[in-house]
């Protein structure tokens, strides 16, 4: 799956999971589960974050993201060298341990618990309509997929299925705001 669907899923899965608690989450949680979604595949130099972030234009924004973005690049050569892309972080076991710092240390904001658990957890269940599948249960056995075989990565049906995941995340997020059925609403025909 590319950034894209990754990011469209991850949004979706944040408005969705916020409709099911019945909490209107921030607006800036949003962004927080599209870089979630885009976790998992940091474990691969050439993903989104695995190569580190792209220089910005504004230094004081470079100084801080550089940092990030060594982090980020180091933390993906040190996974894939010690455990292989679409391991760890594809399985249970890898949410697992991403949901601890979360639960303990972020206890104060539950909309940004939420945006990032069902982030990441979205990029699990995107990868796993894929050909490739995902190792749910790694280090043990079997490769899951959601649908017998999966489709190709980057094709026809991925598009597909990302702007159908897109529309269902715009209803979400039209049923948990207010103010954008209100704005809507402003807008129609009388
Ligand atoms: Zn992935």
């Amino acid at each position: 799956m590319n950034a894209t669907t990754h990011a469209v899923f991850g949004v979706a899965a944040f408005a969705g999971a916020s409709l099911f608690v019945g909490v209107e989450p921030p607006v800036w949680t949003y962004p927080a589960a599209v870089v979630a979604a885009w976790l998992p595949d940091a474990d691969n130099p050439r993903s989104r974050l695995g190569n580190g972030l792209s220089k910005m234009k504004n230094p004081l924004l470079n100084a801080i993201t550089r940092p990030i973005s060594w982090l980020l690049q180091t933390a993906s050569f040190i996974l894939v060298r010690a455990v292989g892309h679409r391991t760890l972080t594809h399985s249970l076991l890898g949410l697992f341990l991403f949901a601890l710092p979360i639960y303990f240390f972020l206890g104060a904001f539950p909309a940004l618990q939420i945006a990032l658990m069902s982030g990441a957890a979205s990029h699990i269940v995107a990868d796993a309509l894929n050909t490739r599948g995902v190792p749910l249960l790694w280090p043990l056995g079997p490769t899951f997929r959601i649908i017998p075989g999966g489709f190709k990565s980057g094709g026809v049906i991925e598009l597909a299925v990302a702007i159908c995941v897109m529309a269902a995340a715009g209803y979400a997020i039209y049923l948990l705001h207010p103010l954008v059925r209100t704005t809507i609403g402003l807008v129609q025909p009388i």
